[in-house]
């Protein structure tokens, strides 16, 4: 079995809804790409990671099931709502949260996820969910996107950097700043933020130091 079901309540209207997620036997990495972008033998379970309320549509990583209620508050809570009483239900291609979804619908989840967890005033969950819709592009094969959002990515990473609540924040910001300048073919300041990621983290036994350094590598 590549899948099981599980069930939440919404954190904001208390409908309660199944998902599917992939079972953890059934994940296979097959290779990483430069960024550490896993790619997947059989189901990809980047594409399960998030969940929409079928009633209300309020749209958040799996991974938050049991934290995401922390982080409302009176004072968003109504921003929430307004944000989701704009949407039609029309504007969807389907609301899916089993194995059939479909790639529209997961890189519609990541834009409405991406809005939601601003309004939470969480930028660095922001920029990994719209890191995640790049790679989705990616494997589109529509490199016009995916740099487009590659660039909001690094809009975050440069202005909330400062902001980092720890070194795992610390290191996605210097390392996708890294990576996206390289990717935009700006070789001085990829460098820059490489160098500065050794720097702070010499010693780090992350897979991203070593994704850093063959980067790093071929901008010489
Ligand atoms: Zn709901």
């Amino acid at each position: 079995m590549d899948y099981w079901k599980d069930t939440t309540e919404c954190p904001v209207c208390k409908n309660t809804f199944m998902y599917s997620k992939v079972s953890t036997a059934a994940i296979s990495v097959k290779s990483y790409d430069k960024d550490l972008k896993p790619n997947y033998n059989g189901p990809n379970p980047l594409k399960h990671s998030i969940i929409t309320c079928p009633n209300c549509f309020f749209t958040f990583n799996e991974k938050d099931v049991k934290d995401i209620h922390k982080f409302i508050n009176d004072r968003n809570y109504s921003k929430i709502k307004d944000f989701l009483s704009k949407l039609y239900k029309d504007d969807f291609f389907e609301v899916n949260n089993y194995e059939d979804k479909s790639n529209n619908f997961y890189k519609q989840q990541i834009v409405l996820a991406s809005e939601i967890y601003s309004i939470l005033d969480l930028p660095f969950e922001v920029g990994r969910l719209l890191l995640k819709l790049s790679w989705q592009y990616r494997d589109d094969g529509d490199e016009g996107r995916e740099l487009k959002i590659l660039n909001d990515v690094l809009k975050i990473t440069l202005n909330y950097f400062e902001k980092a609540l720890d070194n795992r924040d610390t290191i996605f910001s210097l390392f996708y700043t890294g990576y996206i300048y390289y990717r935009l073919g700006d070789k001085k300041n990829a460098a820059k933020y490489l160098d500065k990621l050794f720097r702070m983290f010499k010693d780090s036994k992350s897979p991203y130091i070593r994704a850093a350094k063959d980067l790093r590598g071929e901008l010489e």
